[in-house]
């Protein structure tokens, strides 16, 4: 949809922003761009919209040169949403988030009713549409600036380090309630930070850029950690990106053992079998099938497990939705080294050691990740 076809910005003062600059970005998908401060992003999202020219290349909208289109028709087709979010201070939220409709000469009932879909929709409770932007916190102020661009519902979304100014957490949650609602609305957003962790999680393609405007790499991210085209990108993903790319590999994968499984009220046949079954450790679970802790075979007892006697088992992992990732920080994490498997209610579904994990990781390094990222 959007074509960047070397494109050069030089500023008058003779700064080389951004250098012969070409790049395909997809539909309906997040691009990110990431690099060091002053390599040219900011820059190069504004030339999208206009608000900077280029010296040199073109851009092309679904294959038209933007600057054959009049400015105002282009920037209607395209929401822009900055860091501390740029609200309007002297409006109330509802009608900030209503300002592109009006614009656009909706009745003011209408543009209301828009902004309050809006609000729900991003995750803003109902209460805070009479409120002004200094009576929200930063997380719930950037909120609003997504739902203010997303208003005249723009088939694109440029957006700029909106989540830099936030807490972690908060971003965090900023960045999920981004990936929830893009899977239900689908636009092409093109989103500039500097931090490769959030490029990472977000983006379908990632375009690493270094100082000068130049590109160092355009690939998913999955690919950036498996394949840095050279020690500039490699040094800016940073040290442990063997472990990050295991969040691209499904936990579905891994053959999980139920032997080593009993519950509280097991029988003495029950236990006299884990005990044959040369298994160092035993979970036992509750009567629902919720783990309670780790045991040795031969400190099971029939009828009188102690529970307080046992093991911590750590944090569980999701097969069906965490990734191999997850399951090794559980396995790290267990004072058995074993990880253990849950359902979506919490119910064991089976255990696996670190062994088997180090296993599917050394098989999962040799193969191609799936594009799609996992949850955990
Ligand atoms: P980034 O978003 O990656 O931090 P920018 O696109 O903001 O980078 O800036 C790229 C380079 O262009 C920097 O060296 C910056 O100082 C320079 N620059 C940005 N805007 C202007 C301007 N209006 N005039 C002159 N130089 C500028």
């Amino acid at each position: 949809m959007i074509r960047i076809d070397s494109v050069t910005k030089r500023y008058p003062d003779g700064t080389m922003a951004v250098d012969r600059l070409s790049l395909e970005i997809p539909d309906r998908s997040i691009t990110v761009l990431v690099g060091p401060s002053g390599c040219g992003k900011t820059t190069t999202l504004r030339m999208i919209n206009r608000m900077v020219e280029p010296s040199e290349g073109t851009i092309l909208l679904d294959g038209v040169d933007i600057q054959k289109q009049p400015v105002t028709t282009l920037r209607r087709s395209m929401g822009y949403v900055i860091q501390n979010a740029g609200l309007f201070q002297h409006r109330t939220i509802i009608d900030n988030i209503a300002t592109v409709p009006r614009l656009l000469g909706w009745s003011k009932d209408r543009a209301r009713r828009r902004a309050a879909e809006l609000m729900e929709r991003v995750g803003l409770d109902s209460a805070l549409a009479r409120r002004y932007p200094y009576q929200l916190s930063g997380g719930q102020q950037q909120r609003v600036g997504v739902a203010r661009a997303l208003a005249a519902d723009p088939p694109v979304l440029l957006m700029d380090e909106p989540f830099s100014a936030v807490d972690p957490v908060v971003r965090k949650g900023l960045q999920d309630e981004l990936l929830r609602l893009q899977a239900e609305l689908g636009k092409t957003i093109v989103f500039v930070t500097h931090d490769i962790d959030e490029a990472i999680k977000l983006g379908t393609m990632v375009a690493v850029m270094r100082t000068g405007g130049h590109l160092a790499q355009f690939a998913p991210p999955a690919e950036l950690l498996s394949a840095p085209a050279d020690s500039f990108v490699e040094d800016f993903l940073g040290t442990d990106r063997g472990i990050r790319r295991l969040s691209f590999f499904p936990a579905a994968r891994l053959e999980l053992q139920t032997a080593p499984v009993v519950a509280v009220d097991a029988s003495a046949e029950q236990i006299a079998a884990r005990r044959t079954a040369d298994v160092p450790h035993v979970l036992v679970t509750d009567l629902d099938g919720r783990p309670l802790g780790w045991s040795r075979p031969q400190d099971l007892t029939a009828g009188t497990i102690a529970t307080e006697r046992l093991l911590p088992y750590g944090r569980p992992f999701v097969p069906d939705t965490d990734s191999l990732r997850a399951a090794l920080d559980c396995a790290v994490l267990s004072p058995t080294g074993w990880a253990v498997g849950v359902d979506g209610t919490g119910r064991v579904v089976g255990v696996v050691s670190q062994q088997v994990i180090g296993e599917a990781i050394r098989s999962a390094h040799a193969a191609a990740p799936t594009a799609a990222k996992v949850a955990g």
